[in-house]
């Protein structure tokens, strides 16, 4: 931890002065990005750049913030590119966030908020118990962090500025990219891949420091609309047929347990997102994520099964099932790559830890990107019970990740 005090403070000040800043993101409404905030960040992240003396370039229209820093000293250079995300989540509130610091956490409770008596409870969040003795950022207990992702954008800041301050350092061509609206499925849909300039990539995004992910879910999500018939129940007889009724039936033929609160690990799920019904008509929005591809398809398949099932007996088509994709599996591209991964465990060996990764229940950037041409696997940025006023960063977790990133990026 001594060997590089520098990071602990410039993290430490970076997520302060931008987590400061509201970023949050919200549900696409056909406007990307989502919201005008998000400019803000950007803006500043462009500056610093351009101030620590690296090229930049601010794509207003899209908030997209991207800087380079040319290989040094390198006989042969592989540019990679290091990707966060500006935004912060929906979820709960994300204005008027007051970061502070606990120096040396003592254990135990901890006081967020005195005259509210908000309280971030030991027992409620047992992952407290590892960062005893660190100096954590926290919030007033009233908004999210916003340390999901800024942590990551510190971290990659403090980076790139060793590196401007230490021209002696052999490393890689660097592209960073700081993009809008990652909570809300923006996919990092309007990256300039040419303009980045990389052939590979790495996110760094999640919690836990020292994990990373490969694989991530396939996503579709589905409509399904139902068309009934409505006539006074009195003279119903033989001729009402009650949309409601069908959507019911189309629900009790989903598996039963294969639902979000039902699964983990590697399990798919469909999961009803919204349901309205009358007579008249009913809309059915469910999604559908598994890993495996196959699996993937079948699900989506089995859900024209139930349509056509219904509709046989009601001889006519009253149930519609439309599928639009999402993302998919980027373990699927990964594998083509192995390197990626290695390279990432090598990194974080390296900086003194042991690699842990798991599937990731969701999508990333890297999901998207991966696909588009740039394999992009995820480094964990370190921050703990995100998109909730609990949410928390420990200090040493994104100095920790600047030198995961060192090493990565100096080979
Ligand atoms: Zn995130």
């Amino acid at each position: 931890m001594a060997e590089y005090p520098e990071f602990h403070r410039q993290t430490e000040a970076r997520l302060l002065r931008y987590a400061a800043i509201p970023t949050q993101s919200k549900a696409y409404d056909g406007v990307w990005p989502t919201t005008a905030c998000q400019q803000d960040l950007a803006k500043l992240l462009y500056d610093e750049l351009h101030a620590l003396g690296i090229r930049a370039y601010y794509d207003k229209e899209h908030c997209l913030v991207y800087g380079w820093l040319p290989a040094a000293h390198l006989k042969e250079d592989r540019p990679i590119a290091l990707i966060a995300h500006m935004d912060t989540a929906p979820d709960v509130k994300g204005e008027g966030v007051m970061p502070w610091v606990l120096r040396n956490y003592p254990g135990g409770d901890i006081l967020l908020n005195k005259e509210e008596n908000i309280l971030l409870s030991a027992a409620d969040y047992p992952n407290l118990a590892q960062y005893i003795g660190q100096d954590l950022v926290l919030t007033d207990g009233t908004t999210l962090l916003g340390g999901d992702d800024k942590a990551a954008i510190a971290a990659l800041m403090t980076l790139a500025e060793y590196y401007m301050d230490h021209p002696e350092l052999p490393h890689r061509s660097i592209c960073l990219a700081f993009t809008p609206d990652e909570e809300v499925g923006g996919l990092a849909r309007d990256l300039d891949l040419k303009r980045l300039g990389a052939e590979t990539a790495y996110t760094i995004d999640g919690d836990h420091l020292g994990w990373y992910q490969d694989q991530t879910f396939n996503a579709a999500e589905a409509l399904i609309t139902i068309t009934g018939r409505s006539v006074h129940p009195a003279t119903a007889k033989g001729i009402m047929v009650n949309a409601a009724d069908l959507a019911g039936e189309f629900l009790s033929s989903l598996p039963r347990l294969e639902k979000p609160q039902y699964t983990e690990g590697t399990e798919g799920f469909y999961y009803v997102t919204d349901l309205k019904a009358d007579c008249e008509y009913g809309e059915i929005r469910l999604i559908i994520r598994d890993f495996d591809r196959v699996k993937f398809q079948v699900r989506q398949d089995m859900l024209q099964v139930y349509a056509k099932m219904l509709n046989e007996r009601c001889g006519e088509e009253r149930v519609k099932v439309e599928i639009t994709q999402q993302y998919r599996n980027m373990g699927e591209v990964l594998e083509n790559y192995p390197f990626l991964v290695q390279d990432l465990e090598a990194a974080i060996r390296a900086a003194g830890l042991e690699p842990r990764s798991e599937p990731f229940r969701g999508g990333t950037d890297g999901s998207s990107l991966s696909f588009r041409g740039l394999p992009c696997p995820n480094l964990s940025a370190g921050y703990e019970n995100a998109h909730g006023r609990f949410e928390f960063v420990p200090v040493p977790s994104m100095a920790k990740n600047v030198e995961i990133l060192l090493h990565l990026t100096e080979r």
